[in-house]
């Protein structure tokens, strides 16, 4: 099958994040089964009760309890959902030299590059093991990547993160975190203010010292990344129930995205701060913090010969991304890890998202010869 054809049939397996890839993966499975590739699945239930999975392709190695692998091509199976009128969002459309279809361009273009790749190869020749790794719910929170880190199921010397990057290897990711804060206070008539207590008052005090902390953010750098800080966002902000009444409660999200190196805690007790600051203004202001997700990033050095080589191969220098990706999880399992695929993440995430033809193949070539470079 020519990598294209490959491509055709995994964007013609739906496999948004909300249904179970088992589907996929079983198509993954037979693929790598057949060419020689050892293979562990490693279901879970996610929060809905649906089966998932992540499945581990080895090649050069048999699996133990420290499976150990020079190089891992790790590709997210689950795709962002796509619009009903997309009639075409399965069936990869090709026009302009570019191959449309939902996930054509994340990451499933990717994923089809390292089948063709390790295709090609003499299993036979390897002298170090390689292993594709493929996960499940990355656009809902890197969870299938977080399982895999936790359960320590695989060690990979080197991980290359397929995302759609414009074949640009990324050595470096900052964070991502979000937490829901809520103030609550106490209702009351608006005729008389001093009967209650305004949590919209209350929340919009600590959003300004929010604000004074994403500037004092601004001097701890990292000049790989461009804004070079720690940037925050109060996205959402719900407060009160009508007009005349003194709000009881006011609920915001704060979301930030640690640079690598900083402790993605850090804002968390700036928080903590500027609420106590508020309580001894105000005594009767009361808070609590949700934090949700707390997401570090991944910063590999720009010396790692992984770096140099997919810098060399493709003739671009590295760069870094501010979106998270599952290179942190593979950093945890002791990994130089390194973002790089075909396609721009402009177009992920859309209607009609698309790979340029001529990328697909050039990642297969350079993929080929990364594998060579390192594992033959
Ligand atoms: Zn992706």
């Amino acid at each position: 099958m020519t990598v294209q054809q490959t491509l055709a049939a995994l964007v013609a397996i739906d496999s948004v994040s909300s249904r179970s890839n088992a589907e996929i993966v079983d198509y993954l499975a037979k693929r790598s089964e057949v060419i020689g590739m050892k293979l562990n699945r490693l279901p879970y239930t996610d929060a809905n009760g649906v089966e998932k999975l992540n499945l581990i392709a080895l090649a050069g190695a048999e699996f133990s309890d420290k499976t150990t692998v020079e190089l891992a091509l790790v590709g997210h199976t689950d795709t962002v959902p796509y619009d009903p009128d997309w009639t075409e969002a399965l069936q990869l459309t090709e026009g302009d030299g570019k191959l449309f279809g939902r996930g054509a361009c994340d990451t499933k273009a990717f994923i089809a590059a390292s089948l063709t790749a390790i295709e090609a190869l003499e299993l036979k020749s390897l002298t170090r093991p390689i292993a594709l790794i493929f996960t499940a719910d990355e656009e809902i929170g890197l969870i299938g990547a977080k399982r895999l880190a936790e359960t320590r199921a695989i060690r990979p010397r080197y991980a290359i993160v397929g995302e759609p990057t414009s074949l640009q290897p990324m050595r470096a990711g900052k964070g991502y975190c979000i937490a829901e804060v809520t103030i609550k206070g106490r209702e009351a008539h608006s005729a008389y203010p001093s009967l209650g207590s305004s949590a919209v008052f209350g929340a919009a005090n600590l959003i300004v010292a929010i604000e004074k902390i994403a500037s004092k953010l601004e001097a701890e750098q990292h000049a790989a990344f461009d804004p070079p800080y720690t940037t925050l966002n109060v996205g959402l902000l719900h407060g009160g129930s009508a007009q005349n009444v003194i709000p009881g409660a006011c609920r915001f999200t704060l979301e930030w995205r640690p640079i690598p190196g900083q402790d993605p805690m850090r804002l968390l007790d700036l928080l903590d701060q500027a609420i106590a600051e508020e309580k001894k203004r105000d005594p009767e202001f009361t808070c609590e913090v949700d934090a949700a997700r707390s997401d570090e990033g991944f910063d590999t050095s720009t010396g790692s010969r992984l770096v140099t080589l997919l810098e060399e191969l493709t003739g671009n220098a590295a760069g870094t991304v501010a979106f998270g990706t599952e290179a942190a999880q593979m950093t945890e399992l002791g990994a130089e890890a390194v973002v790089f695929g075909p396609g721009n993440i402009r177009v992920a995430h859309r209607t009609g998202e698309f790979v340029p033809a001529a990328e697909l193949d050039a990642c297969v070539k350079t993929l080929q010869q990364a594998i060579a470079r390192l594992c033959t």
